[in-house]
């Protein structure tokens, strides 16, 4: 746990939140501030700055959260219509939380994957 991590809170019970799924290695809980009306994080309970700190021995966790998305997508009733997956690393990106956090998006059309003019 890094101290003052707000999503390593989350995993440690010491900060409510509305979590979906949890298990040894991965949590899934909903998004304060929705931009979809599915919009859920998939978290390694393990502490990540971000993706960029992940490589191949972490085959295992980055394993389980594809399942754990794919499942939440199932039981958000979002399988069939579609949804996105994504991770933000760094400035250009947009990043906010330095815990590596995957975002689950559906229940509408989410528009171009990037924007298209900047
Ligand atoms: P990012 O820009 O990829 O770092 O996204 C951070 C996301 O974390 C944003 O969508 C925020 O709304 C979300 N967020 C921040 N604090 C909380 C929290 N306490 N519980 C749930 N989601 C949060
Ligand atoms: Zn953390």
């Amino acid at each position: 746990m890094t101290t003052n991590c707000v999503f390593c809170k989350i995993i440690a019970g010491e900060m409510p939140s509305d979590i979906l799924y949890q298990d040894e290695l991965v949590t899934a809980f909903r998004d304060i501030n929705p931009r979809a009306p599915v919009h859920i994080l998939v978290v390694p309970n393990r502490h990540y700055d971000s993706l960029a700190d992940m490589g191949d021995e972490d085959g295992v966790v980055l394993g389980r959260i594809v399942a754990v998305t794919n499942k939440l997508a199932r039981d958000e009733g979002i399988a069939e219509s579609g949804y996105r997956f994504l991770t933000n690393v760094g400035r250009h990106a947009g990043q906010v939380v330095f815990h590596v956090h995957f975002h689950l998006l559906g229940g509408r059309p989410l528009g171009p994957m990037v924007m298209t003019r900047w």
